[in-house]
């Protein structure tokens, strides 16, 4: 047999897109859901368990969203404009690096403000992208980060802040994009959706997008055990990057959630390596939070036969530094 004989269709992959990108930010979105089949085995789960994998994004998360909707609404609404307006956003996270990506696309300047403590791949992804990055004492944390994004902006006359934990277009690109694939390409038979809680734009816009459509779906949060504010408990130190922020953001509405379910940073860590050895998918240790609430909820006969969808927020390269590789 030649290569030639070989058919590409009986290797299940992906089908050509069909169209060119003029835009790199044009490619946002539409990622895919994909099964666990051996976690699913190996836990005797008795729902269908489901991942969303949002590092197909561009810059590899679920910030590329919001990265590209929150620059472009405003560009809509004439509030921004290419070649006058700086960016200035104060993020130690995958934000930065998705606002990167749409600014340097687009022609923006943006500084990024963070704490001095911040992973060096970061700062150098950013740089790499032509984005100024403030760094801010540690002693501070993302208060001094705040803080100096806000003086920023009083210096320069046409600054403007994105502001992910303010602006409502973030919770509505997820209701129009990342709610209304999973409805899609699940048929409508998704019961359940499970997302980690950051600025809590993936979970509101998710339920306040598919909970009135179908009776009985449920939204959940995820929070880490160790800063579980939402829960009641106080704000506390944790290792769970993206999720937690010891406070709870306008653009988190928990009256549209079902609850908000616990994971601890052992957890997280423990369910995101049993992803990747398990089932080829190194996700990041946010994800491991999700996918461990959804696998508690997959195990119960209350959700037999439902399906389930857990958002994976990142790829585990973004986290080469930290505990998710220890001993590796
Ligand atoms: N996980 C990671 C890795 C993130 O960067 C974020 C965004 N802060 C989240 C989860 C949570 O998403 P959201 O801000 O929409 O709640």
């Amino acid at each position: 047999m030649s290569v030639s004989d070989l058919d590409a269709a009986k290797y299940g992959f992906a089908a050509p897109r069909g169209r060119v990108y003029e835009s790199i930010v044009d490619v946002t979105g539409g990622t895919p859901l994909v099964a666990v089949p051996h976690l699913t085995k190996e836990d005797e789960l008795q729902a269908r368990l489901l991942l969303k994998l949002e590092f197909f994004n561009p810059l590899g998360s679920v910030k590329d969203r919001i990265g590209a909707a929150m620059i472009l609404a405003a560009e809509k609404e004439g509030r921004i404009s290419p070649g006058r307006t700086v960016l200035v956003e104060p993020t130690s996270g995958n934000t930065g690096i998705s606002l990167a990506f749409v600014a340097a696309a687009r022609g923006y300047r943006l500084v990024v403000t963070m704490p001095e403590g911040a992973s060096i791949e970061r700062r150098r992804m950013l740089r790499l992208m032509d984005a100024q990055v403030e760094l801010t004492p540690s002693r501070l944390g993302m208060a001094g980060a705040i803080a100096r994004a806000h003086e920023i902006i009083e210096e320069m006359p046409d600054a403007w802040m994105p502001g992910q934990f303010d602006n409502p277009v973030n919770p509505h690109i997820h209701a129009l994009t990342t709610a209304e694939e999973i409805w899609a390409d699940t048929d409508g038979a998704v019961d359940v959706v499970v997302a980690g809680v950051g600025t809590g734009g993936t979970a509101t816009g998710i339920a306040e997008c598919l909970k009135p459509r179908k009776k009985g779906l449920q939204v959940f949060g995820v929070e880490p055990t160790e800063s579980a504010i939402l829960n009641g408990d106080e704000p506390g130190p944790h290792g769970i990057q993206g999720i937690g922020p010891g406070f709870c953001p306008a653009t988190l509405h928990t009256k549209s959630l079902d609850g908000v379910l616990t994971t601890s940073e052992r957890e997280a860590i423990a369910a995101a390596r049993r992803c990747a050895r398990l089932d080829g998918i190194p996700v990041g240790i946010s994800s491991g939070a999700s996918l461990h609430a959804a696998l508690q909820l997959a195990k119960k006969d209350e959700y037999k036969g439902k399906t389930i969808v857990a958002i994976a927020p990142s790829f585990a390269e973004r986290y080469l530094s930290t505990s998710l590789f220890n001993g590796l």
